[in-house]
């Protein structure tokens, strides 16, 4: 699997091996005690512990936020980042270091992101000897409420520690453990969540015309929202307008005064997100006054995610070392997905370029067979689903290599390939 690995890239890991034990525990330890976005207290406390131990100065930075900057000679800077809240999902999984914590469990994975940078953390520290530059390991709250890189970057990370070059990052998925998949572009999108009140005139239901009925309002509004995809969208482009919520109203016999909606709008694309917002607008204020609406809409943005758009120039030459490092056949294109996440908020507050890739976790033989039943769905459990549950081996440890593979790409002295 090393064969094509560089001299540095494979003294690095020589010490994954002795480390795997630790690698296990601290692992068990996080899936045990999972905690709530910006409640991350523990994990944080371990972060910490183990990165003062391997040599790192370590910070807080934004609440239980937590960063390790190696500095080891001359050479670029290279951050890696990893989320580490859990969700409210009571764990269902039967694992014997199943969550210990009541309606809480580790059901994105971010406990194999911790234990994998961890991982990483160590083995850069203890072979120092095969690279130069410096190192940063930093460890988010709160991906899954959407403020946690933001909130960092408010503390004032970009200000505490060296610039790095290049920003990392990895998501555990069900592929199959063992495999990794990464994709120039946009491999995310991005998220908005927008609240919207409408208001009507208030009456009873036996004199619709003294009222301004909100629901016949906000039915059209909902109606109309379909055009926005399907109408005004780019073939070819790509967006989602869910409404997710919609409520007015007590009882049959009142018209109520108001309506309010919950939308939730994803892309790929900054300008197409611009327009899908802008167009949203315009119809919410164009139904209201065509209903005779006594009031302006309100319209309030919440939960907002940013895109994730890989560097073409960094993801090239991170898939050229893994390709080198675990074969061709452990590499795939990663397909785009319409989940969301905040790490990119980090690397754009530096202005420097990324790449985020995923990690399988899925227990090989089990994928294989379901993907031949044509039941992938069904049968391999996704995150968030209270059965999600990598296999510990191989995940950990190609969650560990893919970050030290990753890292020496810049740091080992290797030469990027002819894409970079
Ligand atoms: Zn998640
Ligand atoms: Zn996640």
């Amino acid at each position: 699997m090393n064969q094509q690995s560089t001299a540095p890239e494979r003294e690095v890991l020589a010490a994954l091996d002795p480390a795997m034990d630790w690698l296990t525990e601290t692992y068990k330890q996080l899936h045990r005690n999972p905690e709530l976005s910006f409640q991350e207290h523990a994990s944080s406390r371990l972060v910490s512990d183990q990165l003062k131990s391997f040599g790192y100065a370590v910070q807080h930075i934004g609440g239980t936020g937590m960063v390790g900057v190696l500095v080891n000679g001359e050479g670029p800077t290279v951050m890696s980042r990893a989320d580490m809240d859990a969700l409210p999902v009571t764990e269902a999984t039967g694992l014997p270091y199943s969550s210990e914590v009541d309606g809480v469990m580790h059901a994105c994975g971010h406990d194999v992101h911790v234990t994998a940078l961890l991982g990483a953390a160590r083995l850069m520290a203890e072979r120092h000897d095969a690279w130069s530059g410096t190192y940063i390991a930093l460890f988010q709250p709160a991906e899954e409420a959407g403020g946690g890189s933001r909130v960092m970057v408010e503390d004032g990370l970009v200000g505490k520690v060296p610039r790095p070059d290049v920003v990392l990052g990895q998501h555990v998925m069900p592929l199959p453990a063992g495999t990794l998949a990464i994709a120039a572009g946009p491999v995310l999108s991005a998220a908005d969540s927008l609240k919207i009140t409408v208001y009507g005139k208030g009456s009873h239901g036996s004199m619709p015309h003294m009222s301004v009925d909100p629901v016949v309002l906000a039915a059209s509004i909902v109606l109309k929202l379909q055009t926005i995809v399907s109408r005004e969208v780019k073939p070819g482009e790509s967006a989602v307008v869910t409404v997710g919520a919609l409520n007015a109203g007590t009882k049959s016999n009142i018209i109520p005064d108001r309506a309010t909606m919950l939308l939730n709008i994803r892309n790929y694309d900054d300008d197409v997100r611009a327009r899908v917002l802008a167009a949203i607008e315009r119809i919410v204020r164009g139904e209201c006054a065509a209903a005779g609406s006594p009031k302006e809409p309100e319209f309030e943005l919440y939960d907002r995610f940013p895109l994730t758009n890989n560097d073409p120039g960094v993801t090239a030459r991170i898939t050229d070392a893994f390709t080198s490092h675990f074969g061709q056949e452990a590499v795939h294109l990663a397909v785009r997905q319409t989940a969301s996440e905040d790490f990119s908020a980090i690397p754009d507050a530096f202005g420097v370029p990324y790449s985020y890739w995923f990690l399988g976790g899925s227990d090989p033989e089990q994928y294989r067979a379901a993907a031949n039943r044509g039941t992938l769905d069904a049968d391999i459990p996704a995150n968030h689903s209270p059965f999600f549950a990598p296999v510990i081996d191989p995940t950990l440890a190609v969650g560990v290599q893919a970050q030290v593979v990753a890292a020496m790409a810049y740091l080992g002295g290797r030469m990027p390939s002819i894409n970079s």
